[in-house]
């Protein structure tokens, strides 16, 4: 089943998420239906917050941009708890938009590469090195688990452009071709 998405305004998804605990109950099933929802909505990432649940659970697919970099192809990710520890000096821009966020792309500054641990679906643990668009996808999603959405790593200047947009967003004023929800 797919879930719809929470819009920006929806006070939880502000929230910090609370870590996945051993034998979380149905989280194979959790797993599966966000996978779901990320591609009824053309979604690259999906982090658990934006469907309602506070926990610390990510999907990504990044394999739509393998032609570009054939080392994306098999990159689909579940990441419980991820937790990034070592990041590049380097940072890249790159656009970026936000299924939470609809009709908003930007340019964002983020470092290249990012080793990363997790817990995978089956509860066994990762330590990953993530570059370019996988680096990029996993930094957007874990920055949902506390609570960060992209729209605030903006210069103040592009905040200050979009606020009117922002604000309408949030009271309801926008566009999705994909379900979504709002909570105010
Ligand atoms: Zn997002």
């Amino acid at each position: 089943m797919t879930f719809p998405i929470l819009v920006y305004g929806t006070p939880s998804l502000k929230k910090p998420s609370e870590p996945v605990g051993e034998n979380f109950p149905e989280l194979a099933q959790l797993v599966d239906d966000m996978f779901e929802t990320m591609y009824a909505s053309d979604g690259v990432g999906l982090a658990a917050p934006q469907i309602g649940r506070n926990i610390r659970l990510v999907v990504l697919d990044a394999s739509a941009a393998a032609e570009g970099d054939q080392k994306l192809k098999d990159c689909k990710r579940v990441l419980i708890n991820p937790e990034i520890y070592e990041t590049s000096d380097d940072e890249v821009l790159m656009n970026e938009g936000c299924l939470s966020v609809p009709g908003i792309h930007e340019d964002v500054y983020r470092p290249e590469w990012v080793r990363v641990r997790y817990l995978d679906e089956q509860m066994t643990p990762h330590d990953e090195l993530l570059e370019g668009f996988a680096a990029r996808i996993a930094q957007h999603e874990i920055d949902h688990l506390e609570g960060t959405l992209f729209v605030e790593r903006l210069s103040a200047l592009r905040k200050t452009l979009l606020q009117g947009k922002l604000s309408s967003m949030s009271k309801g004023k926008y566009k999705a071709d994909y379900k979504t929800r709002q909570n105010r």
